[in-house]
């Protein structure tokens, strides 16, 4: 102590002390750095560079601003370790995970090393006679993100890369709970050759998100985060005249129907819904068992899979899943369990009590199954965001669909079963964004877009892939004619056709 992690502005790092936040270590409860807060001032600071780098990066070739890309992807690879550490170190998430969450974050740059492609626009000669027509995608000027303690390095690189090809210069408000990895790796574009100014780091609270939101300069706000906040950034930013896409919470179904592979359902699941202990918006939180016989088997089969969960620190590659973020969110995901039992819902497997040798302190809870919850029960309801499975029963595939199609959120969902038509019926119909047949985790590579329905995303463009490109850029189209001679034909009065 006391390390400070700062912004990141104009090319430079920038001191703004003023309000500090503690960074914990969550597998030992201490604390090992601060976090400065930005104030107003710092943020007027970031986007006035941002403003004044956006018309030379705006006439840069689109294949020159792809070339700082491919060098960005090169220096995330060289520096993986140092970032996964980063991770760990702050969010508590193992090394193996960190892996993954980094390559899908690089996967999303390596999209972005598309941008000529991308940009191309679309054009038709002959739209009337002697007349073409053509739509370009210009960028919006200044944007801004703001992404959410669970995924600290893939959900920024959901956003800037993209956004930054486009020819936009961006703000990213990464969140203040684990700050360090997304720094660095909005640092390493400066060394990858990206000019001073198109990318800054504000790191702060609500301070520094108000700023964002009510600044004339910034032209659209990404946000990734709980669906509170969500729906507060998308009104508060539509009101304000911004484009916005605001990613909320979830509460993410898989249905098990009676002729599926239970051993290959459980250890899918397992890894669904433990995995970064629970800490993910495609988190598989509630399995939904069509008739008695699947549940049983489902549960029993769980309880001996979850026999063998590792937990621990991030460092050491064995354990399966780490800490929870905070002591508070501890308290709130026990919280659930215990309001689990006292509405009636049964704990099969109960990760309250457990302890970790050597982290005593640290903000542990082990994977924990419930059985026989029901619609309308507190767990049931919200997000949890904690290593808990809950079992629902029903009697049919219908029931498991019109549970689904009931809850407010819609992020991403799944079906077991050996039937194709079954399959078929459920992805056609099901009202959710994100669906998996056999997957638990339907999150779409980079080349699609990412995104829920319902609560669980406000707004009308996906993050990343093909509506990341729509949401960074804005349509223009020209209709041109060049006449030979002056007006050779004579004033049109009615619409050319
Ligand atoms: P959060 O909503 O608390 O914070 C997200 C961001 O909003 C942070 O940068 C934070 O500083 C800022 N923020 C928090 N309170 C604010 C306020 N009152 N005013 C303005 N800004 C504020 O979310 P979190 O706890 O960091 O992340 C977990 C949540 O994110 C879960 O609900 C999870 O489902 C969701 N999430 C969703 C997706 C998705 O793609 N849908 C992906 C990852 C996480």
């Amino acid at each position: 102590m006391t390390n400070i992690v700062g912004h990141f502005i104009d090319g430079k790092r920038c001191e703004d002390h003023a309000r500090l936040q503690n960074i914990y270590n969550p597998a030992t409860s201490k604390v090992t750095k601060q976090v400065a807060l930005a104030g107003k001032e710092t943020v007027e600071e970031a986007i006035s560079a941002a403003c004044a780098a956006f018309p030379a990066w705006r006439n840069t070739p689109p294949a020159k601003r792809a070339r700082v890309m491919f060098k960005f992807k090169e220096l995330l690879e060289l520096n993986a370790d140092k970032i996964c550490q980063l991770i760990g170190d702050e969010h508590g998430k193992i090394v193996h995970d960190a892996r993954s969450e980094l390559q899908r974050g690089i996967e999303n740059v390596e999209y972005a090393c598309y941008a000529p492609e991308l940009l191309k626009g679309e054009h038709s000669k002959n739209v009337g006679p002697f007349i073409d027509s053509w739509s370009e995608f210009q960028p919006l000027g200044v944007v801004a993100g703001i992404t959410p303690f669970n995924f600290p390095a893939m959900v920024p690189l959901w956003m800037f890369p993209l956004a930054i090809v486009c020819g936009n210069c961006f703000i990213l408000k990464p969140s203040e709970r684990d700050p360090s990895s997304t720094l660095f790796i909005a640092e390493l574009l400066k060394e990858a050759g990206l000019p001073d100014g198109v990318m800054n780091v504000v790191n702060g609270d609500k301070v520094a998100v108000d700023t964002l939101l009510h600044n004339d300069n910034i032209k659209a706000v990404s946000f990734v985060g709980s669906t509170p906040i969500a729906e507060y950034i998308y009104t508060t930013a539509n009101a304000n005249g911004k484009r916005c896409q605001a990613l909320g919470g979830a509460k993410n179904h898989a249905i098990i129907m009676p002729d599926a592979d239970m051993d290959n359902a459980v250890s899918q699941l397992v890894g669904a819904a433990f995995g970064s202990c629970g800490e993910r918006c495609m988190a598989l939180s509630v399995a939904v068992t069509v008739g008695d016989d699947a549940a049983d088997a489902f549960i029993q089969k769980m309880q001996n899979e979850m026999k063998d969960l590792k937990i621990g620190e991030a460092s050491e590659p064995s354990n399966d899943f780490g800490p929870l973020i905070t002591q508070q969110h501890k308290d709130k995901v026990v919280g659930y369990i215990d309001s689990a039992e006292e509405q009636g819902a049964t704990v099969v497997v109960d990760g309250r009590d457990i302890t970790v040798a050597g982290y005593d302190e640290g903000f542990f809870v082990g994977g924990t199954l419930i059985d026989h919850v029901k619609a309308g029960m507190t767990c049931y309801e919200e997000e949890i965001f904690g290593p808990v499975l809950l079992v629902v029963r029903v009697e049919n595939m219908q029931q498991a669909m019109d549970l689904i199609d009931a809850h407010e959120y819609g992020n991403g969902t799944c079906i077991f079963t050996r039937d194709g038509e079954a399959a078929r019926y459920f992805s056609d119909n099901i009202q959710v964004g994100m669906v998996g047949i056999n997957v638990p985790l339907p999150v779409p590579v980079s080349y699609h877009s990412f995104g829920g329905w319902k609560r669980s995303l406000f707004g009308d463009l996906h993050a990343y892939g093909p509506d990341g490109v729509r949401f960074y850029t804005k349509r223009k189209t020209v209709t041109q004619r060049w006449p030979s001679t002056g007006v050779r034909e004579g004033t049109l009065f009615s619409m050319p056709t």
